[in-house]
């Protein structure tokens, strides 16, 4: 790194957990963090799951130099293995940290981060390029503000940018206008939202762990309220990835989200359709009534459904507009740093365990920006917190010249019990006839399967 910017800050774009705990290791590491946060307080995206319980305990959901600025304050670990709901991680660890005399006088909340560049040149300029300081343009109250800094830390998260319903990545045709009956990937079906579900007829899209999330929270709405009634729609032939490992699970939570959910749709719950492509969303013509779903199912047979409300499961994308002026190296499918896709592509490597990785592998060709959180896992969903903590606590080593402490990458992530069955096997049966889709939903590590240039994983699920 070029110490003439070493003065300058390290703007660390998002306040979510990887964001607050990267600000925590460049405190100890005696660098000048600046959280820029979106939302008007931190936590934002979380806040918007509050309701949904995490899989990974408290044991995995803190990390250790935020723990370590916290026990100053006196502050008490939460019970290792107790599950947190998305509010209970804001409240009792996100919340509290900030507050800290280490960070809070670092963090601007209601500061959006509009694109990051090197300060005075553009993207295709070469001559004096390193060593600039970068430019942060920033947004608070429609006052557009510069910022330079020393580096930048991207951990924006992928919570604003859900993928669309339509098959081929693009919308569904009329899925601008139907707005009204997009429910989002995780309604509060139970609270919030319960009178939006309940009676109704709710359609479920995707195979990951939210959409897993919502229909069960439905199937309860369901014993409570006569007249509600549920379809899952998911792309692939099976769902037996997203049944899970059940017992087998190192996250008992996240097992036990898969196995009940087979139970509801084999006591007939939930309607369970495979193999469906939705091609058009027609809201009604006088704007009140259901929305009539249409698409293609198994055998290319058609689907005509009419419903109440769509919740759309079907996984995140990186904002990258943002990035657009610095030189990244990044995957060109996954859209994760190029050097780190190959262990998480979820065409060839679903498990939700990844091999320790830290500074060096997230390194881009400008250096001193790095894609961190669940925005470095690009489209792949099988991001865990404690795979981000790792990320920031190396960077934080290298941007404060510990080369050692920055190489020594250490990761221990629960495997989900699934890699080592035949449920992988089938699962790449499905992708390579063409029939699987591996990247349908919000999904925390299921599958297995070898392939790429992945190397072995230590300690994991798919040796
Ligand atoms: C429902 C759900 C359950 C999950 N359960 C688990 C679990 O059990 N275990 C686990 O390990 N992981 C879990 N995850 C995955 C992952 O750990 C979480 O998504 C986690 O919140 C990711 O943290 P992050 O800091 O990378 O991003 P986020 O939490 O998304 O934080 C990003 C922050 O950046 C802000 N931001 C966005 N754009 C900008 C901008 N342009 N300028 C400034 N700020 C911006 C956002 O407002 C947000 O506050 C779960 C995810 C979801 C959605």
């Amino acid at each position: 790194m070029a110490t003439g910017t070493a003065h300058l800050p390290v703007v660390v774009i998002g306040a979510g957990p990887v964001g607050l705990a990267a600000a925590a290791h460049l405190v100890e590491r005696g660098l000048e963090p600046l959280v820029l946060e979106a939302g008007d307080e931190v936590g934002a995206a979380v806040r918007e799951w509050g309701h949904v319980r995490l899989f990974s305990p408290w044991e995995y959901d803190v990390d250790a130099a935020a723990a370590r600025l916290l026990e100053r304050t006196g502050w008490e670990a939460p019970d290792r293995d107790a599950l947190p709901t998305g509010a209970e991680l804001v409240g009792s660890y996100l919340a509290p940290l900030a507050a800290t005399p280490q960070l809070a006088p670092r963090i601007r909340t209601g500061t959006r981060v509009l694109a990051v560049s090197r300060d005075g040149v553009d993207k295709t300029r070469t001559v004096g390029r390193e060593g600039r300081p970068y430019l942060v343009r920033t947004v608070r109250d429609g006052r557009v503000v510069d910022l330079r800094a020393h580096a930048v830390v991207d951990a924006s998260g992928t919570w604003g940018r859900p993928n669309p319903l339509g098959a081929a990545g693009l919308p569904a045709i009329g899925e601008d206008r139907a707005g009204p009956w997009l429910a989002g990937p995780l309604p509060d079906v139970l609270g919030a939202d319960r009178k939006r579900f309940a009676g109704r007829h709710t359609l479920v899209v995707g195979m990951g762990h939210s959409a897993a999330t919502t229909l069960l929270a439905l199937v309860r709405l369901r014993d409570e309220e006569p007249g509600t009634a549920i379809t899952w729609a998911i792309r692939g032939r099976s769902p037996a990835r997203l049944y899970g490992g059940g017992d087998a699970d190192g996250l008992p939570a996240r097992g036990l989200l898969g196995s009940t959910l087979k139970e509801a749709v084999a006591a007939g719950a939930v309607t369970l359709l495979r193999e469906v492509t939705v091609t058009a969303l027609t809201p009604p013509a006088d704007g009140s009534g259901p929305l009539t779903v249409t698409g293609t199912g198994r055998d290319g047979a058609p689907v005509d459904l009419a419903v109440d409300a769509v919740a759309a499961a079907t996984g995140f994308r990186p904002d990258l507009d943002l990035l657009r002026e610095v030189r990244l190296e990044l995957d060109p499918a996954v859209e994760a740093p190029a050097r780190l896709a190959p262990l998480i592509d979820p065409n060839l490597h679903s498990c939700g365990t990844v091999p320790p990785h830290g500074e060096a592998l997230l390194a881009h060709p400008d250096e001193g920006c790095y894609v961190v959180g669940t925005k470095s896992y690009g489209r792949a969903p099988t991001f865990l917190l404690a795979t981000g903590y790792e990320q920031v606590r190396s960077i934080a080593a290298a941007l404060a010249g510990d080369t050692a402490a920055a190489q020594r990458v250490e990761l221990h992530l629960p495997s989900t019990g699934v890699c080592s069955t035949d449920l992988g096997d089938r699962e790449a049966a499905e992708v390579a006839a063409g029939t699987g889709r591996p990247t349908d939903g919000v999904g925390f590590a299921t599958g297995s399967a070898h392939g790429r240039s992945a190397e072995p994983v230590a300690g994991s699920c798919c040796g």
